[in-house]
């Protein structure tokens, strides 16, 4: 059974009970996200990016919350056909142009691919291409910036508040068409998971791997195009304006989008790699993934440029390497954990890991339909340090991005605590599910592993 691709292990049927902290939690974030991220764009056009201000003149009886809304820009026609552009060009990208990056480039996997066994023993397979589409898409915008000057480079900051309706558009529309395909057409009527929750299944999805046709994925699609190219071309936009505003472009600027550049990269590099992780393998697609990928990631992940062009920041030398460092490591630290656990389980522990052969702890569980399956659990490398080191070093790049900001206002920093609540929560529901998949194992796993995220602490 070594190498046998292994479905999910019990529990994870298509028929769920919904408790009420889950129907709570549901209902809290599906009403509270628009507003956090309307509130936060909003604080830095109308408030210079202060979060306390729009309450101090609301309180205070300076501002009505009408006066607030009416100073908003509204939905615009050039933001939409922007919008309409871009969403339509990386569809384009996605569907009609096949890899060629894996022809030339020498360890990128690329080209079709197949994801992991789905709770009902399907295996789909993924035109993985999105390396080429952030060049394409990149390559054009340069080209555009200093060559043809079709549009402005600071086009996307100019046009933020009303690209925000389009996109929140878009993320409703494609949540609420996700919901009714999984009733009326699902891709995999089996792999669906009905809660006979409204508010349940609308947000946690119904279908696992929504499709149109054989190759449009909505999950990888949505995750990572258009939001994850557009991050790039955000921050590029917001640098653009620094140098519009004040003459030029601040070093946090530039650290920002190099870190945040790294990390983009990464994504699309291991692309492949990204269909064997949590979201692809264990979510299903609803408005969390569909609204949060066209709202959430490119409008609250992109906040410290933002900031950064209402208050440009010039690091001190040394601040700007110590910030430099701390996100080159916890990049190293991130990418070199998800590596071993790929190689580790790749070559089923037939491999070195910091030289050494891998050590381990042998695990067995039992399947939907009563099959036993054996796998293994690495203790060795990063492994052995901490039981999520890979999210610890995600953690650390991302304090790295917003240091750059200063410690003016408490804005930019929204991104380290909202990653420190999203990986920490990962960790804790990922750990529920590998506790009940392996039962006595995991116990002799975090035996051997104590901590989760920081050595001693945690
Ligand atoms: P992991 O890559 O950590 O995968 C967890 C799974 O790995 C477990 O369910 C288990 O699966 C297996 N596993 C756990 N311990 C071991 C071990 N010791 N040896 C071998 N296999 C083990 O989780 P994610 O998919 O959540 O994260 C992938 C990356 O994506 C992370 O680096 C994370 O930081 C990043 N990320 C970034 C986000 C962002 O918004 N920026 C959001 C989410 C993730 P099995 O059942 O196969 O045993």
């Amino acid at each position: 059974l070594k190498h046998k691709p292994q479905p999910s292990p019990p529990g994870l049927g298509n028929k769920w009970e919904v408790d009420w902290f889950s129907l709570a939690s549901v209902l809290f974030l599906l009403t509270f996200s628009p507003l956090i991220v309307y509130y936060f764009i909003m604080s830095c056009d109308q408030y210079h990016c202060s979060l306390m201000d729009p309450i101090v003149d609301v309180l205070m009886g300076n501002s009505h919350l009408s006066d607030i809304w009416n100073k908003t820009p509204f939905l615009s026609w050039k933001a939409a056909n922007i919008y309409i552009c871009w969403v339509t060009f990386q569809v384009m990208l996605y569907i009609l142009v096949p890899d060629f990056c894996h022809k030339f480039l020498p360890g990128y996997v690329g080209g079709i691919q197949e994801g992991a066994v789905t709770p009902a023993g399907t295996v789909n397979k993924y035109e993985i291409n999105g390396l080429q589409a952030w060049i394409i898409t990149h390559a054009l915008w340069f080209v555009n910036a200093y060559y043809f000057h079709w549009f402005s480079p600071t086009i996307i900051f100019d046009n933020w508040i009303p690209l925000l309706w389009c996109a929140n558009i878009l993320g409703y529309a494609v949540s609420t068409f996700a919901m009714i395909k999984s009733y009326l057409f699902p891709s995999n009527p089996n792999d669906c998971k009905f809660t006979g929750n409204l508010f349940y299944d609308y947000m946690m999805g119904i279908e696992f791997n929504p499709r149109i046709g054989k190759w449009f994925d909505f999950k990888l699609f949505f995750n990572g195009r258009p939001g994850i190219v557009a991050w790039t071309l955000i921050n590029f936009s917001y640098a653009a304006k620094q140098q519009e505003l004040y003459g030029q472009v601040t070093n946090s600027m530039i650290l920002v989008n190099v870190l945040q550049g790294i990390y983009v990269l990464d994504f699309f590099w291991n692309e492949a790699w990204y269909l064997k992780t949590i979201d692809i393998c264990h979510d299903h697609f609803g408005w969390y993934l569909g609204w949060g990928d066209c709202v959430w990631l490119p409008y609250l992940y992109t906040l410290q440029g933002l900031y950064l062009v209402y208050h440009p920041v010039q690091l001190s030398t040394a601040n700007a390497v110590g910030i430099l460092l701390l996100g080159l490591v916890g990049y190293y630290i991130f990418r070199m954990t998800n590596h071993q656990k790929d190689l580790f389980r790749r070559t089923d522990g037939n491999c070195k890991i910091w030289g050494k052969k891998p050590q381990y702890i042998e695990c067995s569980y039992t399947s939907v339909d009563g099959t036993k399956y054996y796998s293994k659990l690495m203790i060795s490398g990063f492994w052995g340090v901490a039981r999520h080191f890979n999210y610890t070093g995600d953690l650390m790049g991302s304090l790295a991005y917003c240091l750059t900001c200063g410690f003016e206002h408490i804005l930019p920093y929204f991104y380290i605590i909202y990653m420190t609540i999203l990986l920490t929560h990962r960790c804790i529901r990922d750990e529920h599910r590998c506790s009940s998949k392996y039962g006595n194992d995991w116990k002799r796993y975090t035996t051997a592993v104590p901590y989760r995220l920081i050595p001693g602490v945690f």
